[in-house]
């Protein structure tokens, strides 16, 4: 089967290969792929400026969904045909604290789809039974591929954050997850929401997110964010403010903005240092929180979310493409001329 493969160290070490059909195991499923999402991790992978180390070659794509082909004797509660998702945890180790307590996505030894584990960009997976969650009949697979940057978002805003009704929102970084933190911001009833950007603004995803019911999009080049944030705030700021974009100017703008006993989630990875202050943490009383993945239960939810509306898919995507067409999209997502792409498997 043809397949997208990383196969070095180096900028660029990504190409189509051909590369044999996996084996599954008792408690795997053979999922043969239908639609699959292009993050921004995939692009960092392609450029060989991802945050954590990558086991080479290996077949990219993390965020997919498609038909179990094929079952294990040992699966129980799916059967081949079935319309199913992936959670990106390809294995973990079910024996660590965070397994035991159901933390799984903090599993030390985690290995994710798409970077640990061969992924999604290619015609068949083999996934483990404990990854799959079945998609309801009016979910789309294009729609369904974008469920894990969906539950990114839910598990940062709603496990790990208190987002309030009726409270102000600021979410700096309008990429994908962002506009996934403002659709569940929304949706839990929160506002003003505010989308800040802090570098690579562009027009087509503050256009998104004036769709998806933002209710102001700051452009930190051009204004001054922290002066409209608290404008719009009565001076006191916010309750939550999600930090997706990752870099210094983005902390440093949540620390400015973050309201008196709120809370700033930080979802954006960024390797370089800050070089600021945090004190001002200590005398408004917040809190700084990381979030990383989701589990189970955020999937499930996130799913029945995507069904009845509360999260919309095509509002997110801008392309829909085939596997050859990898690299112009690629191209595209780095000069953000894209919101999301699917790439499309085994369509008839
Ligand atoms: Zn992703
Ligand atoms: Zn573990």
């Amino acid at each position: 089967m043809r397949a997208l493969v990383k196969y070095g160290n180096k900028d660029g070490e990504l190409e189509i290969r051909d590369v044999p059909e996996p084996k599954i195991g008792p408690c795997d499923v053979h999922l043969e792929v239908k639609a699959a999402g292009i993050c921004g991790w995939d692009l960092e992978m392609w450029r060989h400026k991802m945050a954590n180390p990558v086991t080479v070659p290996v077949i990219q794509g993390h965020e997919f969904c498609g038909v179990i082909r094929q079952v294990g004797d040992s699966v129980t509660g799916f059967k081949i045909g079935d319309r199913v998702v992936s959670e990106t945890a390809a294995y973990v180790c079910g024996q660590c604290p965070a397994c035991r307590t159901g933390n799984y996505n903090l599993c030390p030894d985690r290995k994710g789809f798409g970077y640990g584990v061969d992924g999604a960009f290619t015609d068949l997976v083999k996934v483990r039974q404990a990854c799959l969650h079945h998609i309801p009949e009016n979910v789309s697979f294009d729609h369904a591929c974008l469920t894990e940057p969906a539950c990114v978002a839910y598990n940062a805003l709603v496990v790990l954050s208190r987002v309030l009704p009726g409270q102000p929102v600021l979410i700096i970084g309008p990429g994908p997850v962002g506009l996934f933190s403002l659709q569940v911001a929304r949706a839990c009833g929160a506002g003003p929401i505010m989308v800040a950007c802090t570098s690579r603004a562009n027009i087509c995803r503050f256009e998104v997110a004036k769709k998806l019911g933002a209710d102001l999009v700051i452009d930190v080049q051009k204004e001054d964010a922290r002066e409209v944030v608290l404008g719009e705030t009565d001076g006191r700021g916010c309750h939550l403010v999600v930090d997706g974009a990752g870099n210094e100017r983005a902390l440093r703008l949540a620390v400015d903005t973050v309201a008196p006993m709120g809370q700033i989630t930080k979802l954006g990875w960024g390797p370089k240092p800050v070089n600021f202050s945090l004190d001002p943490l200590i005398s408004k009383g917040a809190r700084l929180q990381g979030s990383f993945s989701h589990t189970w239960s955020t999937w499930e939810s996130v799913i029945k979310m995507i069904a009845r509306g509360s999260i919309q898919m095509e509002p997110m995507i801008s392309h829909r493409i085939g596997l050859d067409e990898w690299l112009d999209t690629f191209k595209a997502i780095e000069a953000a001329k894209a919101v999301k792409a699917v790439m499309q498997f085994n369509r008839d």
